[in-house]
């Protein structure tokens, strides 16, 4: 069975979802087709909530898809009827010398200068000012933070669910549970999607496939990136209040070696009561297919001793849930938002080593823009495949694995 269409989205996660909708939304005739049903939790878009910020000090190009993602949402939500963004409070606290954070140092310094920039509220603080925001944490005394009053926590798995929702109503076809094993491009200007149920045509095929990217690019491009087993964690708290929207801002803490980063969820009024945490691991690459999905007790307790016991107050000794996410990492952790290199009919939209979903709406409609126009409104330089050395991949955390139960 051959249907043709005008863009294939390949993958209906963070990314695919939103470009499926964009697509839509300029009347585009498109399929998407995911090999589950998304939202699932065998990928990276799972586990309740995610970060956002306005003000980036991951590189110059994320803060405009930041706040262009926020107004998306909004439009959404007005849609809907739905809350996908709450309003938290957001505050980085780095420890002296701390390190580097989405491969860049000096986070909380390039945050509050890219905060300027952009008129973005925020204070910078010392350790002072770090504890009246957040008089949970043990502080040192050395610390700088920085505050921003309009970051939040994103709801992954409704945000999905409503993208695919809203480009279907606006007429996008959706083919769940089959997956596409490969992309057939000999025909000129045009690729076919082949899958076990069928195959597809379409001008342009959006790659959105997160961690299993590599899969459908062949080893020479796949080669750039790396996938990541992550755990996430929920705690008991004595006073779970303490935790909730109005007293907590969310928590991202920068220390001194990149394996005692610890990132702590603000609890919403509506999720369950227990503290969301999370590390970031990057001692051995994995892949979707044969990631460790279960969290072993060890590590757990691993987590309270090494990461909570001394840097937090409140907290009990009494996980309540865990579940294993998946980053995909580059070399210099930028996306890759591009053009395949040998075949222009071919969009690839990284999975965005661990930061991406803040900018998920807005790359949706980037990609809905390459696909149309050829170009985007946003500046992409930093994510193009040029930048990156084939076969270079993310660089791992020296001796976590020995610290490890
Ligand atoms: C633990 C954790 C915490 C995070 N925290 C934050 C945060 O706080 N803030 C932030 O901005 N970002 C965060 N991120 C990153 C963010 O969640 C990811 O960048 C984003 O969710 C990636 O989305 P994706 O669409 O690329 O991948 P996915 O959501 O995994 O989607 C890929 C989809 O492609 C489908 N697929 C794959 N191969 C095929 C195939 N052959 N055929 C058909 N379908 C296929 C899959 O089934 C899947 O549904 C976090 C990630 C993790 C893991």
């Amino acid at each position: 069975m051959n249907q043709t269409y005008d863009v294939i989205v390949v993958g209906l996660g963070a990314m695919g979802s939103a470009a499926l909708y964009q697509l839509a939304k300029r009347g585009m005739h498109v399929l998407g087709i995911d090999q589950y049903e998304p939202p699932h939790t065998l990928g990276s878009t799972h586990g309740e909530t995610r970060i956002t910020r306005q003000a980036n000090g991951e590189g110059a190009a994320y803060t405009p898809l930041a706040l262009r993602s926020y107004e998306l949402w909004r439009e959404e939500e007005a849609i809907t009827k739905q809350e996908l963004l709450t309003i938290t409070g957001g505050l980085i606290v780095e420890d002296r010398d701390g390190a580097a954070f989405h491969g860049q140092s000096g986070f909380v310094e390039r945050t509050a200068k890219v905060a300027s920039e952009y008129n973005i509220a925020h204070q910078v603080l010392d350790a002072t000012g770090i504890h009246a925001h957040s008089p949970l944490l043990k502080l040192k005394g050395n610390e700088i933070g920085y505050y921003e009053p309009n970051a939040g926590l994103l709801r992954p798995e409704r945000i999905v669910q409503t993208q695919i929702a809203l480009a279907r109503a606006l007429g996008a076809q959706v083919h769940t549970n089959e997956c596409v094993t490969h992309v057939d491009v000999s025909g000129a200007g045009q690729a076919t999607v082949v899958t076990a149920q069928g195959r597809y045509k379409a001008a342009k095929v959006v790659l959105a496939a997160g961690p299993w990217i590599g899969d459908l690019l062949g080893s020479a491009l796949a080669r750039n990136f790396a996938v990541y087993r992550q755990v996430i964690y929920w705690f008991k708290a004595d006073e779970i209040e303490r935790f909730q929207q109005g007293h907590f801002p969310f928590l991202i803490w920068i220390a001194k070696k990149q394996e005692e980063f610890l990132s702590i969820f603000t609890v919403l009024n509506d999720s369950q009561p227990a503290v969301k945490l999370l590390t970031e691991e990057y001692v051995a690459d994995t892949t979707p297919q044969t990631v460790n999905r279960a969290v072993a007790q060890a590590e757990i307790s691993h987590m309270y001793n090494h990461f909570l016991a001394n840097r937090v107050d409140g907290l009990r000794n009494e996980c309540v849930q865990s579940a294993v996410c998946l980053y995909t990492n580059t070399a210099d952790e930028h996306f890759v938002i591009d053009f395949h290199p040998q075949h222009p009919e071919i969009i690839v939209a990284s999975p965005c080593s661990g930061h991406g979903f803040k900018h998920s709406a807005a790359i949706g409609e980037v990609i809905a823009q390459l696909a149309t126009d050829g170009e985007s409104q946003f500046d992409l330089s930093q994510f193009r495949f040029a930048r990156l050395h084939q076969g270079q991949t993310h660089q791992k955390s020296e001796g976590k694995l020995e610290e490890k139960p």
